[in-house]
């Protein structure tokens, strides 16, 4: 029968692997000095609870601040996401086998005639079982805000950064591109595929809120938080969904502006872009594009190095060939990759206008 070492999986899991998961259930995981800091979707189902679940790296251990208030493994976690986001009663070795499963390691085979075929039998169920939740994960309906907020934000004044970079105002009209002069922020809001509103972030214009926070982020409104898991949506993904079956080819950027910039160019009828609005892709994600029909995912991210070869060239290229290998089984992934610098440090590849865009995408790798 095979069986599993629960320390050897363990101990073979880096951060990367424990982030992924997180991200995949949901949780907006983000590097912190002591490993990661996380939504408690340990006894919440995402969106719902506060970033005070920690992930220590030094002894490989969870600690929820709130729910839970206690230390577990990555293990239990499995059991309580299991519990938590698809109702099901996972026991410790359901969770050994889930995470060995999920990262290809393997089992020892230990001969143990009598149990053999029972075995067998158990593993093929569990199989059919994480098949399962492979598809449940469909069914993830995160929380719907009021949309009465957004008729509260400014649509009428320019929107004048963003058409500056040349995004139409036709674009912005269509993906609901508002300003709310209380924060100074552009308004950005977030649709799931059946379009509920779901999540709003702000794009501030204020140079010292954009150094201290970030230049995005969740918009906060009358102490409303209108945050969601990042990684549980795709970006425009209402708009693009049909095209994408249609072609059976997306695009994912990392931000929402891409998008603005592509229906610009394309036309809103041709759009098949999305974006994961980081620099991550999680598979909930990639299963939402498979769904609509796309057999070619077109990883268009921006362009994350100085130079070829630079360290964050490594880590990019790292990066892509990760998540080449996890999904090649499923799906056609390419990349557009700036291999000889037509566009700048840090542009997205449509940045830079629609021949450069075209011609990156003609050259996009398929690796
Ligand atoms: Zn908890």
């Amino acid at each position: 029968m095979l069986v599993f070492d629960k320390g050897e999986i363990r101990n073979s899991l880096v951060i990367d692997n424990i982030f992924d998961l997180l991200q995949e259930w949901g949780g907006d995981p983000e590097y912190a000095s002591f490993g990661i800091l996380c939504h408690t979707i340990c006894h919440n189902k995402p969106g719902e609870g506060s970033k005070k679940l920690y992930y220590y790296e030094n002894t490989g251990l969870f600690r929820c601040y709130t729910g839970c208030d206690s230390y577990f493994d990555i293990f239990e976690m499995v059991v309580k996401v299991m519990n938590v986001q698809y109702a099901r009663e996972f026991d410790l070795n359901d969770a050994v086998r889930w995470i060995a499963q999920k990262f290809g390691m393997s089992g020892r085979e230990e001969d143990d005639p009598d149990d053999e075929e029972l075995e067998d039998w158990k593993l093929l169920a569990n199989y059919s079982r994480i098949q399962d939740i492979e598809l449940k994960t469909n069914n993830v309906i995160l929380k719907e805000y009021d949309e009465d907020i957004l008729s509260r934000f400014n649509y009428t004044v320019k929107i004048d950064p963003w058409l500056k970079e040349g995004i139409s105002q036709e674009a912005l009209d269509n993906a609901m591109i508002g300003y709310y002069p209380g924060g100074d922020q552009i308004t950005i809001p977030h649709f799931d595929q059946n379009n509920r509103f779901i999540g709003l972030r702000g794009r501030t214009l204020c140079k010292e809120e954009a150094d201290l926070y970030g230049k995005y982020r969740p918009m906060k409104v009358n102490k409303q938080l209108y945050n969601h898991p990042l990684g549980m949506n795709l970006y425009n993904f209402n708009f693009s969904k049909e095209n994408i079956g249609i072609l059976k080819k997306a695009i994912i950027f990392e931000g929402e502006k891409s998008c603005l910039l592509y229906k610009t160019y394309f036309g809103l009828e041709n759009d098949i872009s999305v974006a994961c609005c980081g620099s991550a892709v999680s598979a909930y994600q990639i299963q939402l594009l498979m769904d609509a029909g796309a057999e070619e995912i077109v990883i268009a991210f921006d362009r994350q190095f100085e130079e070829i070869g630079d360290d964050e060239f490594k880590r990019l290229k790292k990066n892509l060939i990760k998540l080449r290998n996890k999904y090649k089984n499923f799906v056609t992934i390419s990349f557009m990759f700036d291999k000889n610098m037509i566009t700048g440090y840090k542009d997205s590849p449509i940045d830079c206008g629609k021949e450069k865009f075209l011609q990156l995408f003609k050259e996009r790798i398929v690796l």
